[in-house]
């Protein structure tokens, strides 16, 4: 079977929470908690609670990447509660993604003020998901989390820090994603993964405003869109003579859906 989702990128996912302050109109992590009960109501989502029984956990090691966090973030007042997880995950030897739309206080708190964090550097990969170029775009589809320039902000922090850093475009909340990964490119030392829009119907919109931002990214799901972007990522990295942008299991379905059908056609004729 091949991989998707979180699968692609780490072998086991830590989430201190239940819950998230961030609130993206998109999360899946919201739609489950509500589907299987462990939220009533969408709003409830924002009562986030740590979980005990992780903060308790005493780590090995294990075989391959844990990916901390994938339901929830790393939020900057809370640091007594996710950082001594985020240290025994490190001090048992552990590979580490860190996965946020980053907070600049934490940020800076890791790379810079936690010195001791630095004999980890090796383990750790930080990847910054940052969704569209767009300021207005990210603020009404992610109205809690921290807004573009603090998340660039926190990329170039920590690329110039010395530590691995990658991107997550995934959403793509833009049709202009080369926009975004010229802005991105240069300080990323590892992958940038772009992605679709995922688990949301953008034909269920209920209001103008709805409408509005959904009729903007409605043509990143097309076949023409995709494969333009994909000439479009192959001429920037021969140009750049790097090979560091993937696509998500979300738009290699799509391109490869397509393949087949011309294979299909051309054996036809
Ligand atoms: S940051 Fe992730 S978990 Fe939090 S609300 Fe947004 S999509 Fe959901």
């Amino acid at each position: 079977m091949p991989t998707k989702g979180t699968k692609e990128w780490a072998d086991k996912n830590v989430n201190v929470y239940k819950g998230c302050y961030y609130n993206c109109k998109y999360c899946y992590a919201r739609k489950m908690a509500l589907r299987y009960g462990r939220i009533n109501k969408p709003e409830e989502w924002t009562h986030v609670k740590p979980k005990r029984h992780i903060r308790e956990k005493n780590w090995k090691k294990i075989k391959g990447r844990i990916m901390f966090q994938s339901t929830s973030d790393l939020f900057p007042g809370e640091w007594v509660i996710w950082y001594p997880v985020l240290e025994k995950i490190l001090k048992a030897g552990n590979r580490v993604l860190i996965t946020t739309k980053p907070n600049f206080d934490v940020i800076q708190g890791l790379v810079i003020i936690k010195k001791h964090l630095h004999q980890f550097k090796k383990l750790i990969q930080f990847r910054f998901t940052i969704t569209t170029h767009s300021s207005k775009q990210m603020k009404w589809w992610e109205p809690g989390a921290p807004g573009l320039q603090e998340r660039l902000k926190c990329l170039k922090t920590a690329f110039n820090m010395g530590y691995k850093t990658s991107v997550s475009i995934e959403p793509m909340l833009t049709d202009q994603p080369m926009e975004l990964v010229k802005k991105i490119y240069p300080y990323c030392t590892e992958s940038i993964w772009i992605g679709t829009i995922n688990n949301f119907n953008l034909n269920d919109a209920e209001t103008p405003e709805e409408e509005f931002y959904y009729n903007k990214i409605r043509k990143t799901k097309e076949l023409c869109f995709l494969t333009e972007l994909e000439k479009k990522i192959r001429k920037y990295e021969n140009h750049n003579g790097r090979n560091i942008i993937r696509f998500k299991d979300s738009i290699r379905n799509i391109l490869s859906r397509n393949d087949r059908n011309q294979k299909s056609l051309e054996s036809y004729f």
